[in-house]
């Protein structure tokens, strides 16, 4: 007879045994659709809170696997993370996206950047600096329309490693946003050590701003701070009016969320830019 324990420890391997299972089919399907070409990019519009017009576009990551429909990042991304696989996603979305980019300038529309999320290992990557050069040379892309965002979590792993990166992706053109500011406890001292562009406000200040007076006070903050360092300010996941008016009235430089618009497939959004143009 098997004692309590014993019984624990069977149910707790079986349960691993599972959830390992799960992550290796989950591995093998993802490097399939990395082979098959089963990804695609949704582009979030980004509005200059003055005249609400759209200024750039978010790329965000979709996997559309035959059978199973349409995944979702925050599910893949993790994973892929875990083994690996998101470097060479990355080296997809970085020349999905710029090539993207290119043909909506050629198409007429050639005051819009585009922001593409850069996870941490790519970052780490010392090789990713000559990545982003030669993909620039081959779409023959204005630097300057590129944004690469970063996450608060990313930079303060190796602050060394961060500034020395940072400044040579600088000195390549490119702009550089931290994302989900406020969320990784960065030393506010490095801020100015870091060649940056922009902080981009994480959603989860914007989601109770008009019920909540500290989040008011947070994001105050962070636009005040973000303009004295000479940065350009985003908030993302606005969702209601609301939260729109207030941010427009702390000044905040660009605006993103549900409310203004959600990311779009390839076609949608050269719709909407007809619209606004
Ligand atoms: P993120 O970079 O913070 O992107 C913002 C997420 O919030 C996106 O989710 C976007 O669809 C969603 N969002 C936009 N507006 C609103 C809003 O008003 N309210 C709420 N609640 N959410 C809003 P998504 O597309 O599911 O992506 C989730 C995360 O997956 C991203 O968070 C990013 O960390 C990661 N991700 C997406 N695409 C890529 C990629 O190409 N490369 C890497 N490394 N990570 C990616
Ligand atoms: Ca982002
Ligand atoms: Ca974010
Ligand atoms: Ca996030």
């Amino acid at each position: 007879v098997k004692n309590r324990s014993e019984q624990k420890m069977e149910i707790y391997s079986a349960n691993m045994e599972e959830k390992l299972s799960k992550r290796l089919k989950l591995e093998a399907k993802l490097q399939e659709g990395l082979e098959k070409e089963h990804f695609l990019l949704h582009y979030q519009p980004l509005f200059n809170s003055k005249a609400e017009e759209i200024v750039g576009v978010e790329a965000l990551i979709r996997w559309q696997e035959p059978g199973v429909g349409m995944i979702s990042p925050g599910k893949f991304i993790p994973i892929a993370e875990r083994n690996g696989m998101i470097v060479k996603i990355g080296d997809w979305v970085l020349k999905r996206a710029c090539k993207q980019l290119k043909k909506w300038h050629q198409l007429g529309y050639e005051d819009i950047y585009i922001s593409i999320n850069i996870a941490p290992q790519q970052f780490s990557d010392d090789d990713f600096v000559h990545k982003v050069e030669s993909i620039l040379l081959e779409t023959k892309l204005d630097p300057s329309y590129l944004e690469l965002e970063i996450t608060e979590r990313a930079t303060m792993k190796n602050i060394e490693h961060t500034i020395n990166m940072l400044g040579q992706l600088r000195e390549l053109g490119v702009k550089i946003a931290i994302d989900d500011f406020g969320t990784g406890y960065s030393s506010l001292s490095y801020l100015k050590e870091f060649a940056i562009t922009k902080l981009k406000i994480d959603k989860s200040f914007v989601m109770d701003l008009t019920t909540n007076s500290k989040n008011l006070a947070i994001t105050e903050t962070i636009i005040m701070m973000a303009h004295n360092l000479n940065l350009e300010v985003t908030a993302e996941g606005v969702e209601n009016n609301g939260q729109l008016e207030r941010l427009k009235e702390q000044g905040c430089d660009t605006l993103q969320g549900y409310f203004l618009s959600l990311p779009l497939p390839e076609n949608d959004l050269l719709k909407l830019l007809k619209i606004k143009k």
